[in-house]
């Protein structure tokens, strides 16, 4: 086999690394492919959409072909809400397990949709398990559907989804995966992990730039969806009904991030697909926290829980660390870093996905070191209480 062209290169015009989950760092080809104006409804482009989703389902794996990819205009959450509002049934009744904003999102989404749904709020960051699911749904017969978040972006946590799944299917539910953060870098296939439908979007871990998003349905339930959702542009049947016929976008498509994430798509290949690009977040992940913890910072989650997306640090007790400073130090070195989403305890997060190495998170760690330096901050040993917080997450 021959090496796979992975090669990273600084960002332009000495931009900062994003270390956030989307908008990332995205590569020099991603942004050069924007610089072509393209017709939607010419048969190029056409072919460029045919191809974005026929890329899209190869990632499924064996039994792709019960699946169809239905691209939808907006950010991340225009997705999720066209997903639930049309897969689930006006009837029906959601399950949202929730330990973080995505999941409370969702939640609130579905309050937007008045679709019948209750949560299982595991709070800032501790995992919804498949025993739990489970005795919800032996004990509320009309829950129709379970909303599980893949990833949760905002403590990093990587939910289990098999077992979430398993329980799910057992008592005879239907599973949507927000895998917004998580696709294109953590497998989901549909041999391994049942759902009917699933939802990420352009600009995080295939490295394209923001601008629509992707639902993953199964052919029933897209046939299903018909008449279900209460608003005209975010349809996903409508979408997929016309697509299917016409090959088009129903209303004006972002032709510029479609060409750009057609090319991450053929670089995410090229790269080894969701296993190399996975491989790739990890040891930047692994390069990072061991680096990390050596300056005294902890991580919010257990080795077991922690996602090669991106990692909550706990700020250090010491009172001379001021999140704000910090930050502006990091990106006067070339590194945006992300505030923290915990309730209880100051927090940072850094993400290890975009167009970065090993190399460059080397780099992010001296950046820290000289950032603590240059506030005064000898050890970065986060607050009794901050540890304390931490024991209760389960093992
Ligand atoms: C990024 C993200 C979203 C969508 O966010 P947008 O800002 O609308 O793009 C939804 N869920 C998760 C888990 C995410 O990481």
């Amino acid at each position: 086999m021959t090496a796979p062209n992975t090669q990273i290169e600084p960002p332009l015009l000495g931009e900062p690394y994003l270390l956030t989950p989307g908008p990332l760092t995205t590569s020099y080809a991603v942004k050069k492919a924007m610089l072509r104006d393209w017709g939607s409804w010419d048969d190029d482009f056409r072919a460029m959409t045919r191809e974005m989703c026929s890329r899209l389902l190869k990632m499924l794996g064996a039994g792709a072909e019960d699946f169809d990819c239905v691209p939808m205009q907006g950010s991340g959450s225009f997705s999720v809400e066209a997903m639930l509002a049309s897969f689930i049934p006006r009837d029906g009744k959601a399950l949202v397990l929730a330990n973080g904003a995505y999941g409370m999102r969702s939640l609130q989404t579905l309050q937007y949709l008045g679709r019948a749904h209750i949560v299982l709020n595991k709070g800032d960051y501790l995992p919804p398990r498949g025993i739990e699911v489970a005795q919800i749904l032996a004990d509320d017969p009309a829950i129709s559907h379970v909303v599980a978040i893949h990833c949760e972006t905002s403590s990093g946590i990587l939910n289990p989804v098999e077992e979430i799944s398993e329980v799910t299917h057992a008592a005879g539910r239907k599973l949507l995966i927000d895998s917004m953060s998580a696709f294109g870098a953590i497998e989901l296939k549909v041999a391994d992990i049942r759902y009917e439908a699933m939802v990420s979007s352009a600009n995080k871990c295939i490295e394209g730039v923001p601008g629509f998003g992707f639902i993953i349905g199964r052919k029933s339930e897209l046939e299903a969806a018909r008449g279900n959702s209460h608003s005209l542009c975010l349809d996903v049947h409508a979408q997929w009904a016309h697509m299917k016929k016409t090959g088009q976008w129903r209303f004006t498509p972002p032709t510029h991030v479609v060409a750009a994430f057609l090319e991450a798509l053929r670089c995410h290949e090229v790269e080894g697909g969701v296993a190399g690009r996975g491989n790739r977040y990890t040891k930047n992940r692994d390069v990072m926290v061991a680096g990390m913890r050596k300056l005294g910072f902890e991580t919010l989650l257990k080795d077991r829980w922690m996602s090669p997306i991106i990692v909550t640090f706990f700020c250090p007790a010491d009172e001379k660390f001021v999140f704000d400073r910090f930050y502006g130090l990091m990106k006067n070195k070339g590194f945006i870093i992300y505030p923290g989403k915990l309730t209880l305890v100051a927090s940072f997060r850094v993400g290890c996905i975009g167009q970065m190495d090993a190399t460059v998170m080397r780099q992010v760690v001296v950046a820290a070191k000289e950032s603590l330096d240059e506030m005064g901050v000898s050890d970065a040993t986060p607050p009794a209480l901050a540890l304390k917080e931490r024991a209760r997450l389960a093992a």
